[in-house]
C-alpha cells in the first residue's frame, strides 16, 4: 500500500513526488509514457537533441536569489541553482505589424521602451503594475482572481494597442482561456515574464528533468514507466487504489493526478460520464528548423519574439483550419547569454509556434498529415520572417509536432498545453483523497507546474501524518 500514488512524471508529479519521498512517504509515480517529461519532454532524432516544450523558463532569478517562486521552489526541492543552471536571455520582443517593444529580465527596459513608444501610457503602466496581485496572496476565492484582464487592463491603459501588446506574450506563455485571461492568471504571468524574466539551461530541459528524478529516486521515490492508469477504483467515495493499463491494481490512501481534470475524472470508476466541452481547446504546432549557423550570424539576436500580425492580438483556436498563423512565437534557443566555459549550441535552432486546431488535425489521414505538417511548416515559416530576417536558405534539417503528437504523449484532451479554462485552484475532485496537481490546478508552464506539485503535495500529502 503506497501513502500517495502521483499519476504522470511531468514537472507537477515529479517535483510532488519529491516532496512526498522526502518526508519518507511511500510514493510511487505512475506514467504512461516511456519517458519523463511530459509536456516539457525531450527526444533525439536524426542525430540530434530536441526539446519538446522549452523555449524558456519563466520567473528567471540570478544565482543566490532568495526570493522569487524558482529561488522558493529550489528550496523546497532541495536543489541547487546550479541543477537548473538558468543563463538569462539576451532579450525579447513584442512585434505587431506596426510597433514594437523589446524587454528583458529587468522591468525597466519595458518601462523605458514604453516611454519612447506610448509616452502618454506610461504612468498608466506604472499604475497598472502597482496594482497587480500579489503572487504569494493570490487566492482564487480572491472575487478579483476571475476578472477579465481586458476589462482591468482597460481600466488603466487607455491605448488598446499597448494592452493587446501586452497580453500578448502573457496569453502565448500560460493563458489556457479563449479570448481573455483571468486577472490573477494574467498578475502570475505578467510576474513571470516581464518582472522575472526568462532563462534557460545550455543542455535544455534534459537538465532540469535528469535533477528532478535523480532527487526522487534517491530519496526512495518509485517511478513505474510504461505504467498508464486505466481506471482508479473508488469504493464507498474514495479511492482505493488504480489499475494500470497492464491489468495490474496498486493500492494507495492517496492520490494525486497530473493528468487534467476531466482526465482524471474519467478514469474514476464511480462516473460514468464527463463533461468533455469542460476540456481546454487551444493546442499548439511546433515547427522546428535546424540551421547551418548561430541565428546571430543572420541578424537575429532575439530570445523570444511574439509577434502578431495585426493590431488586435486573437487568442483562440483556429476554428476551420489546422493553424492560425497570425500570431506566433519566434524562439532561439541560442539566444541566451550562456557562461563562456559552457560553449554554444552545437546547431543554430529557430522554433515557431502557433495555435492549432486538434480536431482538425485528426481528421486527417496519414498521407494528409504527413503532407499537412510539411505545407504547414512553410506557412509558419513564411509568417515568421515577417518579423526577423529571412532564415530559409540556411536550413538543414526541420522537424513538426502537432496537437496530435502532443496529445498522443501526454493523452491531454485535445493536446491542449494549457488544460482547462477553468481552473481548480484548491486542487479537490469529487472524492476526498483524489487531489490535482499540475496545469489543470491552476499554474502552468515549468515553474508553474513545479510550484503546483510542491504545494498539493504539502497541502494534501503531508498534513496527514
Ligand atoms: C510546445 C510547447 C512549448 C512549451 N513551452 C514552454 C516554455 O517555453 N516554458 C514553460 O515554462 N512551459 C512551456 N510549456 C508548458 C509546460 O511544458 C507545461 O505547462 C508543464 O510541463 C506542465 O506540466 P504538468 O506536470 O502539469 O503536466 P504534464 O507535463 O502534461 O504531465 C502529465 C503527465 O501525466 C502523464 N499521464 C497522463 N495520463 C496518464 C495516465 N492515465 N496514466 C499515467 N500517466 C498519465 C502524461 O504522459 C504526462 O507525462 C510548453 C509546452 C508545449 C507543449
Amino acid at each position: 500500500m503506497y501513502d500517495t500514488i502521483i499519476i504522470g512524471a511531468g514537472m507537477s508529479g515529479l517535483a510532488a513526488g519529491i516532496r512526498l519521498a522526502h518526508f519518507d512517504r511511500r510514493v510511487c509515480i505512475l506514467e504512461r509514457h516511456y519517458t519523463i517529461g511530459g509536456l516539457n519532454s525531450f527526444y533525439r532524432m536524426g542525430g540530434r537533441d530536441y526539446d519538446v516544450g522549452l523555449h524558456a523558463v519563466t520567473n528567471f532569478s540570478e544565482k543566490g536569489a532568495r526570493h522569487g517562486p524558482l529561488a522558493k521552489l529550489l528550496r523546497q526541492l532541495r536543489l541547487r541553482w546550479d541543477d537548473f543552471k538558468l543563463a538569462p536571455q539576451l532579450g525579447s520582443s513584442i512585434r505587431f505589424s506596426d510597433a514594437e517593444l523589446n524587454f528583458g529580465n529587468d522591468i525597466a527596459l519595458l518601462e523605458a521602451e514604453i516611454r519612447k513608444q506610448f509616452p502618454g501610457q506610461i504612468d498608466n503602466f506604472r499604475r497598472l503594475v502597482a496594482s497587480l496581485l500579489d503572487y504569494d496572496d493570490l487566492d482564487g476565492d480572491d472575487p478579483r482572481f476571475t476578472r477579465s484582464s481586458r476589462e482591468v487592463l482597460a481600466e488603466t491603459i487607455s491605448d488598446p494597442l499597448l494592452r493587446e501588446m501586452l497580453l500578448c506574450p502573457l496569453m502565448w506563455y500560460g493563458n489556457a482561456r479563449e479570448r481573455d485571461m483571468d486577472f490573477g492568471q494574467f498578475c502570475i504571468m505578467f510576474r513571470a515574464c516581464y518582472l522575472e524574466g526568462f532563462g534557460r539551461p545550455l543542455k535544455g530541459v534534459r537538465l532540469i528533468l535528469k535533477h528532478l528524478v535523480r532527487k526522487f529516486r534517491g530519496l526512495g521515490g518509485e517511478l513505474k514507466l510504461r505504467s498508464g492508469v486505466s481506471r482508479i477504483h473508488v469504493e464507498n467515495g474514495r479511492a482505493v487504489g488504480v489499475v494500470l493499463d497492464d491489468g495490474t491494481e496498486l493500492q494507495a490512501r492517496r492520490i494525486l493526478s497530473s493528468a487534467g481534470a476531466i482526465e482524471t475524472m474519467r478514469l474514476c470508476d464511480d462516473i460514468t460520464e464527463v463533461d468533455a466541452a469542460r476540456a481546454g481547446q487551444l493546442s499548439f504546432i511546433e515547427s522546428v528548423s535546424i540551421l547551418d549557423c548561430q541565428p546571430r550570424e543572420l541578424g537575429f539576436d532575439r530570445t523570444i519574439v511574439f509577434y502578431n500580425d495585426s493590431p488586435e492580438f486573437h487568442w483562440e483556436r483556429p476554428e476551420n483550419a489546422l493553424c492560425d498563423t497570425r500570431t506566433g512565437v519566434i524562439c532561439s534557443p541560442n539566444n541566451y547569454a550562456y557562461a563562456p566555459e559552457e560553449g554554444e549550441l552545437p546547431d543554430g535552432v529557430i522554433r515557431i509556434t502557433t495555435l492549432a486546431n486538434h480536431d482538425r488535425w485528426c481528421e486527417l489521414n496519414e498521407p494528409q498529415y504527413r503532407a499537412a505538417k510539411l505545407a504547414q511548416y512553410d506557412r509558419a515559416v513564411e509568417a515568421s520572417v515577417r518579423f526577423m530576417p529571412d532564415f530559409r536558405s540556411r536550413v538543414i534539417d526541420t522537424d513538426v509536432f502537432t496537437p496530435k503528437t502532443i496529445r498522443r504523449f501526454t493523452w491531454h484532451d485535445n493536446g491542449a498545453v494549457y488544460g482547462a479554462p477553468d481552473k481548480q485552484l484548491d486542487g479537490s475532485t469529487h472524492l476526498e483523497n483524489v487531489f490535482l496537481c499540475g496545469t489543470d490546478q491552476g499554474f502552468v508552464g515549468i515553474v508553474g507546474a513545479i510550484v503546483s506539485g510542491i504545494s498539493m503535495a504539502n497541502r494534501y500529502c503531508l498534513q496527514d501524518p
